[in-house]
């Protein structure tokens, strides 16, 4: 069994319809693949309908959070979501109000980047964009404006934390959303925890604490992650009782890496399907 759990489409910063992407899923040789997106569910139904016989849909999410980090100063943190209630009142509040921080903040950047005279539309990058505008919509557009050769580019001199057009949002507390998902049915899990390049790193003992609150696993194999990174979060994983996966984040054109780069157990997936109570796996 190939399971890849974890992937974007154009819902959010990926750059294949949810359907295309169930598609090169199939394509690539996977049982089992997890649609992804940031703070969206709204690509789940084009995906669930076009899963190709044979394959597994996961239906997932990867939410903004904001977790301590090993500095004490906060810090953003990517949590995965898989197989809760997308109906959950109190979650979709919440989502709603994560995408309104993510237009306005890429709005704010686009506007800076304009003013100090660089070409971007502002409008005309947000209607791309659309509700889960992200960066990388941003990276996209610098580069087809000739502004950056490549996204990677963008990210290094104008979008990373330390860039000059970086502005933060308000992401949800990772135990609140810990709870949140959990109370919705879902299982959590903690994305690329030691993803370096992007910035500082959450504290292993806020971990500590989320395990004891609920979180369901860590993600040990990513494309971000160095061995010694993915060996730490397996020994991690396995003192405190939760599962680990390994997954692509893959994203289509805007990042170098195809499905299946990485992929998890099939124990790990086992188990994360006992801990779901929302919604089914879909199968095609
Ligand atoms: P945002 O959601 O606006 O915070 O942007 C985060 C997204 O940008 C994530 O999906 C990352 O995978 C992507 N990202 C972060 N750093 C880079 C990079 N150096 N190159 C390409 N994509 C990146
Ligand atoms: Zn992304
Ligand atoms: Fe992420
Ligand atoms: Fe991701």
């Amino acid at each position: 069994m190939r399971i890849d759990l974890h992937s974007h489409s154009t819902a959010s910063d990926g750059t294949d319809s949810p359907s295309a992407l169930v598609r090169a899923a199939a394509e690539a040789g996977l049982d089992v693949v997890a649609l992804t997106d940031h703070d969206t569910t709204t690509g789940w139904d084009e995906a669930a309908a076009a899963t190709p016989s044979g394959l597994r849909l996961v239906r997932g999410m990867e939410m903004s959070c904001t977790g301590r980090g090993e500095d004490g100063a906060p810090v953003a943190v990517h949590l995965l979501a898989y197989l809760f209630d997308p109906d959950d009142p109190d979650f979709v509040v919440e989502l709603g109000r994560l995408r309104g921080e993510r237009v306005s903040r890429i709005r704010t950047m686009a506007e800076r980047m304009a003013d100090d005279g660089l070409p971007i539309d502002v409008d005309a990058v947000l209607a791309q964009a659309g509700p889960a505008a992200g960066r990388p919509h941003l990276a996209r557009a610098l580069v087809d404006a000739g502004v950056v050769a490549t996204v990677g580019d963008a990210f290094a001199e104008l979008l990373s934390p330390r860039g000059r057009y970086y502005v933060s949002k308000a992401d949800t507390p990772l135990a609140d959303a810990v709870r949140m998902v959990t109370a919705a049915g879902g299982v959590t899990v903690i994305a690329h925890a030691r993803a370096r390049a992007r910035g500082r790193l959450l504290a292993l003992d806020h971990i500590e604490e989320l395990a004891e609150i609920g979180l369901g696993g860590l993600e040990a194999d990513h494309p971000d992650h160095s061995d010694a990174d993915a060996r730490l979060m397996r020994d991690m994983a396995e003192r405190l009782g939760l599962f680990v996966t390994g997954s692509s984040d893959y994203h289509g054109r805007n990042k170098d890496i195809a499905l299946g780069r990485f992929t998890t157990d099939p124990g790990a997936y086992e188990a994360l399907l006992d801990r779901a109570k929302g919604v089914e796996v879909v199968v095609g």
